[in-house]
């Protein structure tokens, strides 16, 4: 049985820089793993409607789930962030 694997990012720093400009390598690892069919999250500290008003200006939103980064309804498998964290299983810092 396969369990599908959840891969999270953080938006602000990881998604898009400090002027708002689109962090490409980091949105095509995102595309990446999406399509090799894992469920992917972003999730940001500034809330679920910030998070979705970015996932919208990447065109993201078709294929991303969006949260507020404290308030995750479960733990992702990877995550992806710029900064330290514990919030995945395994958090990569890019
Ligand atoms: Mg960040």
């Amino acid at each position: 049985m396969n369990k599908e694997i959840v891969v999270g990012f953080d938006v602000d720093g990881t998604l898009i820089d400090e002027k708002n400009n689109p962090i490409y390598r980091n949105i095509n690892l995102l595309l990446d793993f999406h399509s090799r069919g894992c469920c992917v999250i972003v999730a940001s500290g500034g809330g679920q409607s910030y998070t979705e008003s970015i996932v919208n200006k990447l065109g993201l939103s078709d294929i991303v789930e969006c949260f507020t980064k404290t308030n995750l309804p479960y733990m992702p498998d990877i995550w992806f962030d710029d900064q330290d964290c514990s919030i995945g299983s395994v958090n990569i810092r890019i």
